[in-house]
């Protein structure tokens, strides 16, 4: 498959299914020559981002996100918009495939032409599944989807990594998970900015209402946003009119906020540092530890006969590292 850049980002532009595809399988490699292509199509794209609501939605399988993300996403597209969905599972093993990969799901949002659903694959060892999905959202931006919903299981800490990169964060829910609920608190609790109680036809949906609730008052937000509860049937489609209001509401909230502009500057910050650190390591990776150096060294530090504090400080001093202007 041709994986030139430009062509690449002409395709995506032009708003070619294959070629926005093909983008993400390229943005997706590990392969350091695909790397290199990814980062000039990335530049090439990135002047045609950034005017996108991106949604993201978390929840533990079984949840019912994707009867809901297809409940929603028709809903979006009747209203005239585009809509990307990209399912993120970072901690599947890859050769298990994507959590789209088992079942069909979506299946009217994904005939329909003015969606787009792309199941990434997963469990990428070296972390930056953040990274790679972010950069999945840019190509979808630039090829005209203006909501973007990243879907993602679970809640380690890829996936509230994850959940950072959009605007506004949809937890799923469902009743009589209360007990799991304890379980959530410490990471996807605090990033949700909407709660969704998903089949409100099951019983137990006061409780878990109240059980949101009472985590929700320990929480202290500084933007000030109260996040709301939402419940829905989604195999009905009830209540996504409702979540689509609410995502409004917040988006427009979280827009006119004091602290937006910090908020973007740390995502920057973050955004810089990591493809730092990623492109730095994989560049000693190849030009400092050549065939089986590595191994060699990795065996002296285990006998002790080097120490990891040295060899980095000689490689950093060995390097010619300007002054950046
Ligand atoms: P996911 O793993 O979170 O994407 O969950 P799915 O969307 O695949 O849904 C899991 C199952 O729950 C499917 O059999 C759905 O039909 C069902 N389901 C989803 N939403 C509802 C709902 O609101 N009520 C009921 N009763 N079932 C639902």
């Amino acid at each position: 498959m041709s994986l030139d850049p430009t062509s690449l980002a002409q395709g995506v532009l032009a708003g070619q299914r294959r070629a926005l595809a093909r983008a993400i399988t390229l943005i997706e490699s590990t392969r350091p020559d695909h790397r290199e292509a990814a980062e000039a199509l990335l530049h090439q794209l990135l002047p045609h981002t950034g005017r996108s609501v991106r949604i993201g939605i978390t929840g533990v399988p079984g949840a019912g996100k994707s009867t809901f993300i297809e409940a929603f996403g028709l809903h979006v597209v009747d209203k005239g918009h585009r809509l990307a969905v990209l399912a993120v599972d970072p901690s599947s093993p890859r050769s298990g495939g994507s959590i789209l990969g088992d079942k069909t799901r979506m299946e009217e949002l994904s005939r329909d032409e003015r969606a787009f659903i792309r199941p990434s694959p997963s469990g990428c060892t070296l972390g930056g599944v953040a990274r790679r999905t972010r950069e999945a959202m840019l190509v979808c931006e630039a090829a005209g989807f203006d909501v973007i919903v990243v879907e993602t299981v679970g809640v380690g800490q890829d996936e509230i990594d994850i959940v950072k990169l959009a605007e506004v964060s949809i937890v799923v829910l469902v009743p009589g998970m209360g007990d799991d609920i304890q379980a959530l608190k410490a990471g996807i609790m605090e990033i949700g900015d909407i709660f969704v109680i998903n089949k409100c036809d099951h019983p137990g949906v006061e409780k878990m209402e109240r059980a949101v609730l009472a985590m929700l008052s320990l929480a202290h937000r500084e933007d000030g946003w109260q996040p709301p509860i939402v419940k829905t049937v989604a195999t009905e489609g009830e209540g996504v009119e409702e979540l689509a209001t609410t995502i409004d509401k917040a988006y427009s909230f979280f827009e006119s906020s004091p602290q937006k502009a910090g908020k973007k500057q740390d995502a920057a910050r973050q955004r810089l540092i990591t493809l730092l650190q990623e492109r730095l390591v994989s560049t000693v990776m190849q030009r400092v530890f050549a065939d089986g150096e590595l191994d060699k060294i990795i065996e002296q530090i285990t006998n002790r006969q080097q120490d990891p504090y040295t060899i980095v400080d000689e490689i950093v001093r060995n390097s010619e590292l300007k002054r950046y202007k």
